[in-house]
């Protein structure tokens, strides 16, 4: 089950990220016999495709002209340099270049919303580890100490016969560009947009240290969260491991309130662009 350390870990790079092959469903018969003898699926970040499939023998593509991908020399250097434990595993973040590209690409002013917001762009972290399934059964990516600390959270609830799921925890730059790229298509304004999304890059999830949590039956991402045992148990006792609430009633950010949205704060890494956005 847990042989590899691979098998636990998501690299990350701007463009593509490199998933433990167990982890993804085939999307096709020749996928299937693929992904069935594959250690790691190369994946393009903007929609899901899969680019390539590590094998015993070497590489193997999935779809044509792989090999002219975006991004792709990053992925296989990555590649070459070996998956470690997540122990060993370096703890920096990835450049904002692209991100800021990417605002600027659809017009956006960026200065403009930072003033407004005080909001940041948050980096994502060059590499996740898994936390465990969501909900939906879907892996659920954290960075290292948060996924070690979600799980503590959730040990310690469960010991107080209280339930916590996990909604979604790490959400890449350019998964929110395509939440606000299916939205521009369906005739929403930014301004629409940004009402309830923060905009592509700015988003906590991220930083692979927020997550949406809510419990057994309840609807995901509702504002009736706050009346269930879950979120009392979280108000009285996340603290104590390390989460806080991020968007409290009237914040200073404009952001709705969202009971259900927690954010770990290591406590040695105040200085992290992350820690920044709570100024
Ligand atoms: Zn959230």
């Amino acid at each position: 089950m847990h042989a590899s350390p691979a098998a636990r870990i998501l690299l990350n790079t701007p463009d593509i990220e490199l998933w433990p092959a167990r982890l993804l469903r085939a999307r096709g018969n020749r996928d299937a016999r693929v992904l069935s003898r594959a250690s790691l699926i190369l994946r393009r970040k903007r929609d899901g495709r899969y680019l390539a499939a590590v094998v015993p023998e070497g590489i193997v593509g999935l779809l044509p002209r792989w090999q002219a991908e975006a991004g792709i020399d990053e992925a296989l250097d990555l590649l070459d340099a070996g998956v470690m434990p997540a122990a060993q595993m370096p703890a920096h973040r990835l450049p904002l270049s692209q991100a800021e590209a990417h605002l600027e690409a659809l017009g956006f002013d960026a200065d403009d919303y930072i003033a407004r917001t005080g909001l940041t762009l948050i980096a994502e972290p060059a590499w996740l580890a898994l936390a465990g399934l969501d909900r939906y059964r879907r892996p659920l990516w954290l960075d290292g100490p948060t996924a070690r600390a979600w799980q503590a959270l959730r040990e310690a609830a469960a010991r107080d016969d209280v339930a916590l799921e996990a909604v979604s925890g790490y959400r890449s730059h350019d998964y929110q560009l395509g939440i606000f790229e299916r939205k521009f298509e369906r005739g929403l304004s930014l301004d629409d947009i940004l009402a309830v999304n923060a905009a592509p890059g700015f988003s906590e999830h991220h930083s692979g240290r927020a997550l949406d949590i809510s419990a057994p039956g309840e609807p995901a991402a509702e504002e009736s969260f706050e009346c269930t045992a879950a979120f009392d148990w979280l108000r009285r006792h996340a603290v104590e491991h390390g989460f806080t609430m991020s968007y409290p009633r009237d914040n200073p950010h404009g952001i709705v309130y969202e009971p259900w949205h927690w954010r770990f704060d290591p406590p040695a890494d105040r200085a992290s662009p992350v820690r920044a956005i709570s100024a």
